[in-house]
């Protein structure tokens, strides 16, 4: 199966490259896919999973997560503040914290719910107008901002313009993650997750490589 493979080429990269063998994590970016592939993943075994809209992902995980024991789930796409409380009950992490409105709905929440998800900054590395994230030169002050704000940022995450050598965006990534103090890297899609691999992402985020293409007529 498709997952199978996607998960040896990780772990064949992992090696080529000198990291250590399993410590990058799939995310199984299963937004839009009809419910008999995803269904056929958890079957498989794997429980990592990526959705990138919360009214989608409410329409669907609750259910499976009562059905398969175990699971865990990134908002890997944007969020709206008036969304936040229902996105920290559903994910174990939200990938896409990008602006001080965003990080201070969080905090508050946080504060009043008693948990919050494992966080993630979006940094828009290729600077591109219709993209979400943090510009690169922003966000040494916005990590140090949601730290102000009580928020522990686990991780960093970009999505590389489909025209650039991604390679570049996913080094840039880590750099800023270095100096930062921080240790998780979510990068690399289906079709560059190998380069992501290389450059160390902790998470790598496949879709259409492991379900098939989405179908979004
Ligand atoms: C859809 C999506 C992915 C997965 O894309 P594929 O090319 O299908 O692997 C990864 N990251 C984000 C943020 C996405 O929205």
């Amino acid at each position: 199966m498709a997952l199978n493979d996607i998960l040896q080429k990780i772990r064949d990269e992992e090696a080529r490259v000198g990291r250590e063998v399993g410590s990058t994590r799939l995310i199984a970016v299963s937004k839009v896919q009809p419910l008999e592939r995803v269904v056929a993943v958890l079957d498989e075994g794997h429980r990592l999973f990526g959705e990138n809209k919360v009214q989608e992902a409410a329409g669907k995980w609750p259910d499976l997560r009562e059905r398969y024991e175990g699971v865990t789930l990134h908002l890997i796409g944007p969020l709206q503040t008036n969304k936040a409380r229902q996105a920290m009950e559903l994910f174990d992490a939200i990938e896409t914290v990008d602006r001080p409105k965003l990080a201070r709905t969080i905090a508050r929440l946080a504060e009043e719910m008693g948990h919050c998800p494992k966080l993630f900054v979006q940094v828009n590395t290729g600077e591109e107008d219709q993209k979400a994230g943090v510009m690169p030169a922003d966000a040494d002050g916005f990590i140090a901002e949601c730290r102000e704000l009580g928020l522990e940022i686990a991780g960093l995450m970009c999505i590389p313009p489909v025209d650039e050598e991604p390679s570049l965006h996913f080094a840039l990534l880590a750099k800023i993650a270095k100096r930062n103090d921080i240790a998780e890297l979510s990068m690399g899609m289906s079709g560059d997750f190998e380069k992501a691999v290389a450059q160390g992402a902790t998470y790598v985020r496949v879709g259409s490589a492991i379900f098939g293409e989405r179908d979004y007529s």
